[in-house]
């Protein structure tokens, strides 16, 4: 059996890389599986344990790190995130197609560790930095001081899209998911 792709689905936070993988999900057809990551971060109102994030504290995450469990992690406003490793290529030699959602720092540690093999990396942009703030804003899942600092990081990393394999505007979020999914599925004919 040929062996599943790796996709990376990165960019800005509050850009809604969240929103768009859940549309693509709905897509059966493209054979994804959704590692979920670990976090420090306290869940917020609709978040589920084990779904959304395995949520950890920083003990434990600090732990994994001396493991060497995580294929990349990262710490972003306060918080640890990583993607444990130990069923990426479990999934991949049975034939799944892998989807990390993951920010910047992350997304080049896996591009730089995985050359040449069948990843397919994605950058998610705003329309403009104020759809963006828009957006956080209208979660209304953090306090002022996060948005603050989120915003400022989002700021920084709007254009950091050099590498990507692709770069996607999240103008409308339909549009957006068909886009990517086209991209998943001309990867996955090329592959076969
Ligand atoms: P949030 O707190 O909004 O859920 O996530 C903050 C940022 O961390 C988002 O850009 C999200 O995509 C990213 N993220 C989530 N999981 C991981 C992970 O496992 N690794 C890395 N590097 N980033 C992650």
């Amino acid at each position: 059996m040929k062996k599943g792709l790796l996709i990376i689905l990165s960019g800005p936070s509050g850009v809604g890389k969240g929103t768009i993988r859940k549309k693509i999900f709905q897509n059966e057809s493209l054979n994804l599986v959704y590692s979920i990551s670990m976090t420090t971060r306290q869940p917020r109102k609709k978040e589920i344990p084990n779904v959304d994030y395995f949520f950890v504290s920083k003990e434990e995450f600090e732990k994994s790190i001396a493991n060497d469990n995580f294929l990349e992690y990262c710490q972003f406003v306060g918080n640890y995130y990583g993607t444990p490793k130990d069923k990426i290529e479990k999934w991949r030699e049975q034939g799944k197609n892998v989807f990390l959602e993951i920010e910047i720092n992350g997304a080049s540690q896996v591009m730089s560790k995985m050359k040449g093999e069948d990843i397919i990396s994605i950058f998610l942009i705003p329309p403009s930095f104020e759809a963006l703030e828009e957006r956080i804003r209208r979660r209304k899942t953090e306090s002022e001081e996060v948005i603050q600092e989120r915003l400022a990081k989002a700021r920084r990393e709007m254009n950091k899209f050099n590498g990507y394999d692709y770069v996607v505007v999240n103008d409308d979020v339909n549009r957006a998911a068909n886009e990517i999914m086209s991209i998943i599925i001309n990867k996955i004919e090329s592959n076969k």
